[in-house]
C-alpha cells in the first residue's frame, strides 16, 4: 500500500521560516530580538545535544538565546533563584528548563517557579490547566507539533478514533487533550493497558509516546491509519529508533512519521513559535 511519509524536517522548516518572519517584524517594531533563556543542570549528553540544537534554532530564526548551565550538584534553590531573576528580566521572553533535572531536585517545584507567561514549554500547572479547559496561550511543544503534523498531512481529525500510547504530563496527556479538542474520540493507553493491539486496530490516528523501540508493528495497525511516532529510543549501536517499527508499519499505515526526522524537528520549531508568541504577548 502506498503510504505518505510525513516529513517533519520539511514541515518544521516551514514553521521556522514563518517564525523568522515574525521575529524580524518584532525587531523592526520594538528594536529588540525575542530571547529564550535555557536552564541546563547536570551533564546528561542527550540534554546537552538538545540545548545546543535549541540555541542553534534561535539563531536561525533571528532570536537571542542565553544558557544557564549548572553542575549536577546544583541546589534546587539556586535553580529557582535563577528562574525568579529571569522572570523579572524584561529582556527574556521565554524560559525553558531542560529535563530531566538531577534526581535531588523537584521538577514540580522548578516548573512551578517559571512565570506562566514565559513558560514556552507549556509545563506550568496553570498552562496545563488552561489547555484542559479551553486551550492555553503556550502549549507543550511536542504535542502541538504532533497535531500540526497530522493537520499538514491531511488527517481528518473530527470524528476519528485516536489512540495515544503514553500518559506522561509532557506528551501523552496533553496530546490527548489536543486531539479531543479536534473532536477525535480519544483512548489513552499505558503500560497497564491490556491488549494494546485491540485498541490500535480501531485507530484512525495513532500517537505513540511510550519509549519502547519498535514496539508497534504493522500487524497491530488499522489499514490507512495516520501514525505519529514520538518515541526516541537510543539503540546499542548508537542509532535512534522510534516506538514504531517503520518497515512493517509503512505497509499498513496511510501516513507515518519517520524517526529521526519526524516529531523531533517539530518540537524545536514549536518551541521557537512559543517563544515568539510569548514575546508578542509581553509587548502587547
Ligand atoms: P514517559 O516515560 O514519561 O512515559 C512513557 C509512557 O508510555 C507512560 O505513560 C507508560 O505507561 C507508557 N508505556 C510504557 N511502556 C508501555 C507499553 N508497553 N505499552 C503501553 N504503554 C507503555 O516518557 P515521555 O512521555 O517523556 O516520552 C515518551 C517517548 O517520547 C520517549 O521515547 C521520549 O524520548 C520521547 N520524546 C520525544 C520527544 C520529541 O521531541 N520527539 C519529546 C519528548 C519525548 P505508565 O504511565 O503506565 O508507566
Amino acid at each position: 500500500m502506498a503510504y505518505q511519509l510525513i516529513d517533519g524536517k520539511a514541515i518544521a522548516r516551514e514553521v521556522r521560516i514563518e517564525v523568522k518572519r515574525r521575529a524580524n517584524e518584532f525587531f523592526i517594531n520594538t528594536g529588540v530580538k525575542p530571547k529564550l533563556a535555557v536552564i541546563l543542570a547536570g551533564d546528561n549528553p542527550a540534554s546537552q545535544v538538545y540545548v545546543a540544537s535549541k540555541k542553534k534554532a534561535c539563531g536561525w530564526v533571528g532570536m537571542e538565546s542565553a544558557s544557564y548551565e549548572f553542575p549536577s550538584s546544583v541546589s534546587e534553590k539556586e535553580i529557582i533563584d535563577t528562574i525568579y531573576a529571569l522572570n523579572e528580566d524584561k529582556s527574556v521572553n521565554g524560559i525553558l528548563v531542560q529535563l530531566p533535572l538531577p534526581k535531588h531536585i523537584s521538577e514540580e517545584n522548578v516548573l512551578r517557579a517559571v512565570s506562566k507567561d514565559k513558560d514556552v514549554d507549556g509545563f506550568h500547572p496553570m498552562n496545563a490547566g488552561e489547555l484542559m479547559r479551553k486551550g492555553a496561550n503556550l502549549e507543550p511543544c511536542t504535542p502541538a507539533g504532533c497535531i500540526y503534523l497530522l493537520k499538514k498531512a491531511g488527517a481528518l481529525l473530527s470524528g476519528a478514533n485516536a489512540v495515544v500510547i503514553g500518559r506522561s504530563n509532557i506528551v501523552g496527556k496533553p496530546v490527548a487533550m489536543m486531539l479531543l479538542r479536534e473532536n477525535c474520540t480519544v483512548t489513552i493507553c499505558h503500560s497497564k493497558t491490556k491488549n494494546l493491539k485491540d485498541y490500535l486496530q480501531n485507530a484512525d490516528i495513532v500517537v505513540s509516546a511510550m519509549g519502547r523501540a519498535r514496539a508497534i508493528t504493522g500487524d497491530m495497525l488499522k489499514k490507512g491509519a495516520y501514525v505519529i511516532d514520538v518515541g526516541i529510543n537510543r539503540m546499542e549501536d548508537g542509532t535512534i529508533a522510534g516506538d514504531v517499527d517503520f518497515e512493517s508499519a509503512k505497509e499498513v499505515a496511510g501516513a507515518i512519521t519517520p524517526v529521526p526526522g519526524g516529531v523531533g524537528p517539530m518540537t524545536i520549531a514549536m518551541l521557537m513559535n512559543n517563544t515568539m508568541i510569548a514575546a508578542e504577548k509581553q509587548y502587547g
